[in-house]
């Protein structure tokens, strides 16, 4: 049974009507988005800034209001529940930021914000409790137990992203929404923070939805992968298989970028023209027409299924090979 089932979810924002404006235009960031997330499974989402991966990943948390579609978690469906019942859900279902320096509060000592999470959730009784666990927790990713006493600001950037992993571990949760944990670090530091995040999975069978830009990271942390483009999934799958063979030609163009050390595996460069199109008015039938390839006259009128090209692969796009077309958009995968 899966952790995580997402199902048609999209997520719209309003943007202000003026007065020479007769209809309100909407940020489409999220389009139709389905996937599922086992327990202790690591599924990377990718795409350009932009595209909704964070938005999808923060609508998954709650931090986000949904305009439509089911969440469930452990069988529990999200929407249905109001702030009171949501709270116990939420313990087991963290988020890492993006931003070391911005997600801690730079007022609060290192045991108050880890503190926090466990107060909220009732998980530390007494005080001595609380600083105990704080000083487990920072022990637990790498830091010093004495470090609880001092403030974000006396820290590197890999070291607040350990605090702000310590913060996540501190609520005991079954999924982590990584939301590009380690883009904003120096890239000595990222490889000792995805070790800790995989020591980290293995020792407490967390799942992650691993947000990242970065394919080759993806490619190495996730055996799942869903491509996004434009607030879409357009490609899912096998991560291995999509690297090796992709069949959208948007992820095509993203592969193509990953630099490789195996010269046979050199691909050529697939560079796009254009800029991603605006999502308050994404372009009609596929989203990526204006900047493909090979696109055809029916891509600007048609919008492609994303439908199951092979066995657990699928792709939005008309000319992606074989298998069987999806009765309607946004399969499950
Ligand atoms: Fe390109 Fe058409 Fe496929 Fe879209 S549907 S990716 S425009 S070929």
């Amino acid at each position: 049974m899966s952790l995580l089932s997402v199902r048609s979810l999209s997520v719209r924002f309003p943007v202000l009507r003026s007065w020479w404006r007769a209809r309100a235009l909407f940020v489409h960031a999220v389009d139709d988005v389905s996937f599922e997330l086992a327990a202790g499974e690591t599924v990377g989402l990718v795409g350009e800034s932009g595209c909704g991966k964070t938005t999808l990943g923060r609508a998954v948390v709650r931090l986000i209001e949904p305009t439509a579609g089911a969440i469930e978690f452990g069988g529990i469906d999200l929407a249905s529940l109001r702030p009171g019942q949501l709270r116990p859900v939420r313990r087991r279902l963290q988020m890492i930021f993006q931003d070391p320096y911005g997600s801690l509060n730079p007022c609060l000592t290192v045991e108050q914000i880890i503190g926090e999470a466990l107060d909220i959730h009732g998980l530390a009784r007494t005080r001595e409790a609380l600083r105990a666990r704080v000083g487990f927790l920072l022990d637990h990713v790498g830091l010093a137990p004495a470090d609880a006493r001092r403030y974000p600001r006396e820290f590197s950037g890999g070291q607040r992203q350990r605090i702000g992993i310590a913060r996540a571990l501190a609520a005991e949760p079954q999924l982590i929404v990584c939301d590009e944990p380690v883009s904003a670090l120096d890239v000595s530091v990222q490889a000792q923070i995805v070790n800790l995040l995989h020591d980290l999975q293995r020792e407490h069978g967390l799942a992650y939805l691993f947000i990242a830009h970065d394919l080759a990271l993806i490619e190495h942390l996730s055996r799942r992968i869903l491509v996004m483009y434009l607030g879409r999934v357009v490609e899912a799958g096998d991560t291995k298989m999509i690297c090796r063979t992709p069949a959208h030609p948007y992820t095509q163009a993203l592969i193509s970028a990953v630099p490789r050390l195996d010269p046979v595996a050199n691909r050529r460069r697939i560079v796009l023209t254009g800029e991603v199109p605006s999502p308050i008015t994404p372009p009609s039938g596929c989203g990526f027409h204006p900047r493909c390839p090979i696109a055809e006259p029916r891509c600007g009128r048609e919008v492609p299924a994303l439908r199951e090209i092979a066995s657990g692969r699928w792709a939005a796009c008309h000319l992606a090979w074989g298998g069987n077309r999806m009765a309607t958009t946004g399969g499950v995968v």
